[in-house]
């Protein structure tokens, strides 16, 4: 029998990512998942708005009962609006490069597709895509590329970041940049910090270490404990906010719900502080990659269950969904629980200045949502959401601790409203078509009006009259 035991606190993967744990908690949600007494006391520990632990949460995965379902969806919705109002934040991401020394089996990037142009931008190249990000109206982004120790070091990706938010073209800015790029080293993750991105984002991809080193047979990713670790040490080198997430259909995905809590849980207990999101991209299309070469791949009806139930584990954690998923999709998971969405993406490199189709050869995977990020925003205030642009937090220093501390005292809402509006009111100025400037508008002037603090509500109106006038920038 092995000798490893789980321990919440420990800095070794194997340690907090226990393998026998995860096995026992399936185990025991399986047993459960008739139990109408545990399941009635699950909900009510998740109406309260404080969380559920791993094992809870994998009963609420399991529970066969249609209408336990719809109270699960329920609770997800009701927490979600009490916490994230009607705001989804957009993003969207940059692809820097697709060179990779990586293998693995699921990603059109891995070393060996000799099918795939490779291509890595200038910084010259570098600004013309943010000059197209900008004039869609985007502010935050998500900076990606592929791993490869001499074609872009660590030093080519601050460089990077640098050119990103020293353009200002027209009214645009990109004012946070949050960076998905390998695991590295507690020096490196001061450096980015210091660079002043916003979250730092890793996937694990699978938290099943045996599926893990079949999907990732060569390149360093291969190291599931390096990989794993990665978050610890981005705290260790000063980052607060990260973002974890699995790649959905690679492997089961009750294990990786589970990984992802206990991820969390270990983050909270380590350093106090949880993950800042949680990404949920599901296994899709891609030049050299078929699903169907995927058996575990999640149906849509699975995938909103894993999303409310994680919503319930992890209330005050945001939630992402790309354009990997359909229109479809993405509304049913927006109802229960995600609070990110990016939109407009180009998910190859130089993508967004070309205006490349998403099943170009180049691209890391094809996009199911292929609306521009107006169509988008039209999208969301016709269902009744306020798109956001808002990047304040970590500009007024509300990260890690801090912005955790906020949140669970209820009191983020307080900025998000009103920055939502002012944000919104931005980007209806500067880059939406006349339809989504009424809808937008009239969005607007509703929800105003309803700011429960009278000094909140008078400085909004205010900077909203100063947007209209031209000027920018106005945050909380
Ligand atoms: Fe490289 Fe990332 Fe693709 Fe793996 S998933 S091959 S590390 S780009
Ligand atoms: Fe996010 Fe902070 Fe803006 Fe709220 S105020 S939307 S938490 S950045």
């Amino acid at each position: 029998m092995s000798q490893i035991k789980y321990n919440v606190h420990s800095e070794r993967a194997e340690e907090f990512i226990h393998d026998g744990e995860i096995r026992a908690t399936l185990e025991y949600a399986r047993e459960n998942r008739n139990n109408r007494a545990l399941i009635e006391e699950i909900l009510t520990k998740a109406q309260e708005g404080k969380g559920i632990s791993h094992r809870e949460a994998a009963v609420l995965i399991e529970v066969e009962d249609k209408e336990i379902e719809e109270r699960i969806f329920d609770i997800a919705r009701r927490l979600k609006e009490h916490i994230y109002g009607n705001r989804i934040v957009m993003f969207a991401p940059l692809y820097l490069s697709n060179h990779c020394v990586n293998g693995c089996v699921y990603c059109p990037y891995h070393a060996k597709n000799k099918t795939i142009p490779r291509r890595k931008l200038t910084q010259d190249e570098i600004r013309r895509e943010v000059i197209a990000l900008q004039d869609m109206g985007h502010k935050r982004l998500a900076l990606e590329t592929g791993e490869h120790p001499k074609l872009s070091p660590i030093e080519y990706v601050l460089e990077s970041i640098d050119t990103i938010y020293s353009i200002k073209h027209k009214n645009g800015a990109i004012r946070r940049v949050n960076v998905n790029i390998a695991a590295t080293t507690v020096e490196n993750y001061t450096r980015l910090k210091d660079a002043g991105i916003g979250t730092y984002i890793l996937f694990e991809e699978t938290y099943d270490r045996a599926a893990y080193e079949r999907l990732h047979p060569t390149g360093p990713k291969s190291d599931w404990a390096y990989h794993t670790e990665a978050m610890d040490r981005a705290m260790l080198g000063g980052i607060d906010d990260v973002g974890v997430g699995a790649l959905f259909g690679l492997s089961n995905y009750r294990y990786d719900v589970v990984g992802i809590l206990m991820h969390a849980e270990h983050l909270e207990a380590r350093f106090g502080v949880g993950p800042h999101t949680i990404s949920v991209p599901r296994i899709r299309p891609a030049d050299d990659i078929d699903p169907k070469d995927f058996p575990d791949a999640v149906t849509d009806e699975v995938f909103r269950r894993i999303v409310a139930v994680l919503r319930i584990a992890v209330p005050y954690t945001g939630m992402i969904v790309s354009t990997r998923e359909s229109k479809r999709s993405r509304e049913l998971v927006l109802d229960v629980g995600v609070s990110q969405l990016s939109g407009g993406s180009k998910t190859s490199v130089g993508g967004y200045a070309e205006d490349v189709d998403s099943t170009a050869e180049s691209a890391q995977f094809d996009i199911s949502d292929e609306r521009t990020l107006d169509e988008i925003v039209g999208w969301l205030l016709e269902l009744g959401y306020i798109p956001s642009f808002c990047t304040a937090c970590y500009r007024e220093g509300r990260t890690g601790d801090r912005f955790m501390s906020l949140a669970k005292r209820g009191l983020i809402g307080n900025c998000c409203a009103p920055n939502a509006l002012m944000t919104l009111a931005e980007y209806l100025e500067d880059y939406a078509s006349p339809a989504v400037k009424v809808a937008g508008g009239k969005m607007i002037d509703k929800l105003t009006r309803v700011i429960p603090s009278e000094k909140i509500r008078r400085i909004t109106e205010e900077n909203l009259k100063a947007i209209i006038e031209g000027k920018r920038d106005f945050r909380f």
